[in-house]
């Protein structure tokens, strides 16, 4: 495996970043992760525009621009000779004395690891999984924009904690006014009246590529969706659930709460959106 690290390849015990880093002194930095499917980079042009988005949003210069990057990110996978796997995209503040101040960082530490992920277990997609509603809520939307994709997940591991200590994988989110916002590490989405319900990302989820690459598949097969405002009650009295997300891809969703939503298996829309995602990642 050989890292990228500010222009350079390293070997993996030897891809080392300052500890005066203030991606790591404070978790000032934004990151991507992107899915490599049958040799393509999958969505790479969105995911390096989210990218300089999360850092026009907190002032980080990049000092590279878009295509720059996007050039780098294909290079690493080419070295890596990666036809299938998972790449993380890294960008912090870089290094600077102690103190937030992130005017005292001289350039940003652009890293690119070329790897794979495997988030759940293969039984849970065929199957279905079991979450809970996590008492920890989703930092506001006016505090930090969810759409930042930003290295502060302190938020979102307390819930993931939550949900293994009652014997789950995942854990749903809800915002400071109790309306869902998302999973800790996807999106989350219903199925009503054959219609996809998704929270908007302004209740606290992030603009996810996934989300809206499973809503472009869905307005192609005739299935209406929409961005919308949800709370427990309509999860649990959904006909469908599933999540979304570039590491776990779309995973269904069987018991919320304790609650059974549907028939307790994964059903019709899951699937056939399922199917047809599939086929596009391996289009
Ligand atoms: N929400 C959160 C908090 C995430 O970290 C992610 C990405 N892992 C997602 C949603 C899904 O986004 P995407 O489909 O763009 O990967």
């Amino acid at each position: 495996m050989k890292i990228y690290i500010d222009g350079k390849y390293y070997d993996r015990k030897d891809a080392k970043i300052s500890v005066f880093d203030h991606g790591l002194l404070y978790g000032d930095g934004i990151f991507e992760g992107i899915r490599i499917y049958n040799g393509k980079v999958f969505k790479l042009k969105e995911h390096i525009e989210r990218l300089y988005q999360s850092a026009k949003a907190i002032l980080l210069d990049m000092h590279m621009t878009e295509e720059e990057m996007g050039n780098a990110v294909l290079d690493a996978v080419n070295i890596n000779k990666k036809k299938n796997g998972y790449i993380r995209l890294i960008v912090t503040r870089g290094e600077g004395p102690l103190g937030i101040d992130p005017t005292t960082c001289k350039k940003a530490t652009v890293i690119i690891i070329v790897s794979d992920i495997q988030l759940y277990p293969d039984e849970y997609y065929k199957n279905g999984i079991e979450i809970i509603t996590a008492s920890s809520r989703r930092i506001p939307s006016d505090s930090l924009d969810p759409r930042i994709k930003s290295l502060n997940y302190l938020n979102n591991i307390m819930a993931k904690l939550e949900a293994r200590h009652s014997g789950c994988l995942e854990a749903v989110m809800l915002n400071r006014e109790g309306f869902v916002a998302e999973c800790t590490g996807d999106n989350m989405f219903i199925v009503k009246n054959n219609e996809l319900f998704t929270p908007a990302p302004f209740h606290g989820a992030l603009d996810g590529i996934t989300m809206r690459t499973v809503m472009e598949i869905a307005e192609s097969l005739g299935i209406k969706t929409h961005e919308a405002t949800l709370t427990r009650y309509d999860l649990y009295n959904a006909e469908e659930c599933f999540m979304t997300g570039t590491g776990a891809e779309i995973i269904p969703v069987i018991k919320i709460d304790g609650r059974i939503i549907g028939d307790g298996e994964p059903m019709v829309v899951t699937k056939r959106l399922i199917n047809a995602f599939k086929k596009l990642i391996m289009s």
